[in-house]
């Protein structure tokens, strides 16, 4: 199975060099040269053999199934419900699928799980030692932290704005303990943090010498990953499913679509992406225009993001997989901050199942509140963007899945604010709270970031 870049000036690479990579060299992303068919899921195939199949299909030769069925075992047994991503109805036709049952209690955790188990077989067949960077807006870095402490093959270094995410979601990046996982706290936004990432990308020989590697939403094994519930929704529910996945990167709505190309979803699906009034991506389903606005601050701030970076994946589709026309719409974006689809593309991202529209703070906020009246749960502001959404457009001819992304308890402020009432921490949380934070606090400047990453990464390439 060889992977290539949606611009099509890098060369092709097997699944090994396309997960430590995460970018390809020319700036895109990768894909895989075709979609594989895979089975669908059965009712009673435990989760991590669905997992194993589905990675395994993916990565060809490059691992050997049993030990991928070994390393989905070990993934998701630190997950507290044994269904990995069990479905609760909610009301007539309507789930919510729970993909918080992870050690971080985000959906962040199914993929980086098994990504930290790959990353370690990977490394120690080639005796290498990389440095990971990864920043952040809350849930990718607690995520990435719980899962690589105490990787004997990888240092990961996390940096996210200092003071601008929620207390909860700190402690799980900064009370590891583990000697190989540093946070850096800067004193700047997130797109600040984002721009540093980039700038270490850029920087060739740094790159180079401390092995740096990516783990945000571009990775393709995270994409692959997240296939994995789409196709055990399908064994459970059977029939023709209406997905509604709170959007940001985009990267759980393309593993939807990811999971329809290789004949996952045997009944037809509809996936409906669901954003926050940082609406870039509704923009561009809707009005075919790629625009730079600056991302404003929401309920949701995981999905508070100004260009969604998994769309150039689903751009290469309906281009054709064009990768000159994909290149000439970022080119086009980057020198402009504009641009506009080609109207081929509009036409066919218009029947490629998948529609985006997008939710105020206001009805996110009143959201929360009429669901917890209604169920007596309480649900976390992302996910509530999801069910305001499916609650705006009902249907009685399909079944509608709203992907929870987050619990309650990891946003307990603004659950707060939005329903008077307190979400606790489930029991297995309890020792973040006393088990003490370290990190750095730096300016947000490429310089610092890059001498910190220095004096820590141990990397040998
Ligand atoms: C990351 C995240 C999202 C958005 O997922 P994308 O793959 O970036 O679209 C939604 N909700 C929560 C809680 C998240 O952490």
């Amino acid at each position: 199975m060889k992977y290539i870049s949606t611009r099509g000036q890098a060369g092709p690479v097997d699944f090994t060099g396309a997960c430590l990579a995460g970018l390809a060299p020319d700036g895109g992303l990768y894909v895989p040269e075709s979609f594989p068919q895979i089975a669908p899921a059965k009712t009673d195939e435990p989760y991590a053999h669905v997992a194993a199949r589905i990675l395994s299909a993916f990565a060809g030769d490059a691992i050997p199934e049993a030990d991928m069925l070994a390393m989905c075992e070990r993934a998701y047994a630190s997950f507290a419900h044994h269904s990995v991503a069990p479905l609760t109805q909610a009301g007539p036709g309507l789930w919510l699928m729970e993909l918080h049952h992870g050690p971080t209690l985000a959906f962040k955790d199914v993929a980086m799980q098994i990504i930290a188990q790959l990353y370690d077989y990977m490394l120690a067949k080639s005796g290498k030692r990389l440095s990971i960077v990864c920043a952040t807006s809350g849930d990718t870095g607690g995520a990435a932290a719980a899962a690589f402490a105490g990787s004997k093959h990888a240092d990961l270094f996390i940096l996210h704005p200092h003071e601008r995410i929620s207390p909860v979601q700190r402690l799980f990046m900064t009370t590891t303990g583990a000697s190989n996982v540093t946070n850096l706290a800067l004193d700047g936004d997130f797109d600040d943090c984002q721009a540093i990432v980039k700038s270490l990308f850029a920087d060739k020989m740094f790159a180079e010498d401390v092995g740096l590697s990516g783990v945000n939403s571009i990775n393709w094994a995270r994409i692959a990953a997240q296939a994995v519930y789409y196709a055990t929704a399908q064994a459970a529910l059977g029939g023709r499913i209406r997905f509604v996945v709170p959007s940001g990167n985009m990267g759980d709505a393309l593993a939807g679509y990811v999971a329809a190309r290789c004949g996952l979803l045997t009944g037809g699906f509809e996936i409906a992406c669901a954003v926050n009034e940082n609406d870039a991506l509704a923009r561009l389903f809707n009005d075919g225009v790629m625009s730079r606005a600056p991302a404003v601050a929401t309920p949701s701030p995981a999905m508070d993001i100004s260009v969604p970076s998994n769309f150039e994946r689903l751009l290469y589709e309906a281009t054709g997989r064009d990768a000159d026309a994909v290149r000439q719409v970022y080119d086009a974006y980057k020198q402009s901050g504009e641009a506009t689809l080609p109207d081929s593309a509009r036409t066919r991202l218009g029947c490629v199942g998948i529609t985006a529209s997008a939710v105020s703070n206001v009805d996110t906020m009143a959201e929360m509140k009429r669901f917890e009246s209604e169920t007596g749960w309480l649900i976390c502001p992302h996910t509530a963007v999801g069910t305001y959404q499916a609650r705006q457009t009902p249907r009685s001819d399909v079944s509608t899945v709203v992907l929870a992304t987050a619990a309650a308890a990891k946003f307990p402020e603004t659950v707060l604010e939005a329903t008077g009432l307190e979400a606790q921490l489930p029991h297995k949380c309890g020792p973040l709270l006393t088990r003490g934070e370290v990190f750095d606090r730096l300016p947000a400047d490429v310089t610092a970031v890059r001498k910190a990453i220095e004096a820590k990464a141990r990397a040998s390439v």
